[in-house]
């Protein structure tokens, strides 16, 4: 379980605060996507979630001890490098020290992605990169698995498989939290959705989120 409590967060002493006071709790086995403008704070939550920023005020409680994160697509790895999946998985695995090298196997067969261990990356399609990059962070065995923006730049294809091996993820017991503007996918996968606004958050059920915040406004419209 994570739990933040009363968080205030400002980036230095000077400026506002960017979280201000947040309470968030998440329980094993949840599936929560953080939605909300840009600016709205979502990375900084969760660079406040990863440990890599402390609170300006307020405590978190993590027992989540193996988070992996998964970042966007296009920060991840420059398209035109040179380099295959095999690669990539075998890199990461030395990182980890890894030394069972039929484990690179096993998680590119668990995303769907074992034939394509010679592929370059730069040639797979956006759904299939986002997917060895989730085999990847799945090396490290995480009890927490994070994604930033996992379905950006990715076609309807690539988008329904990649949030098919969340799912599946999900309900084998991994507790997962996405930054999403993917609105759609955010209702139907998640089980809250954590929305943030002017550094208040708040959680809601995915129905009720639609209740209050889309069906005001016009990308609503769209949406709905
Ligand atoms: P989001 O992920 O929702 O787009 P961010 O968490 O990136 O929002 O940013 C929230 C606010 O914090 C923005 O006003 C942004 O300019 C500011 N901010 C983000 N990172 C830094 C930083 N390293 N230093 C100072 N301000 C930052």
């Amino acid at each position: 379980m994570l739990e933040l409590k009363h968080i205030y967060f400002a980036y230095d002493l000077t400026s506002p605060y960017v979280l201000n006071d947040i309470n968030l709790t998440v329980r094993d086995g949840d599936y929560i996507s953080v939605v909300g403008e840009n600016g709205s704070g979502k990375s900084t939550l969760i660079k406040l979630i990863l440990k890599l920023q402390t609170p300006t005020h307020g405590e978190i409680f993590n027992d989540f001890t193996r988070p992996a994160y998964v970042p966007q697509r296009f920060d991840a790895l420059n398209s035109q490098f040179p380099i295959t999946v095999g690669e990539v998985m075998n890199y990461y695995g030395k990182i980890m020290k890894i030394k069972d090298r039929s484990a690179i196997r096993h998680y590119l067969h668990l995303v769907g992605m074992e034939e394509s261990v010679h592929a370059l990356i730069g040639n797979l399609s956006g759904g299939q990169c986002q997917r060895v990059f989730v085999a990847r962070a799945l090396m490290a065995q995480p009890d927490l698995l994070i994604l930033d923006e996992p379905s950006a730049g990715i076609d309807v294809r690539g988008q329904r498989e990649l949030y098919a091996l969340l799912r599946q993820l999900n309900e084998s017991g991994m507790t997962v939290i996405t930054v999403e503007h993917n609105l759609r996918a955010a209702k139907r996968n998640s089980d809250y959705m954590f929305h943030l606004a002017s550094g208040k958050g708040h959680l809601c059920s995915p129905d009720e989120y639609v209740r209050e915040y889309i069906s005001a406004n016009t990308e609503g419209e769209a949406y709905v």
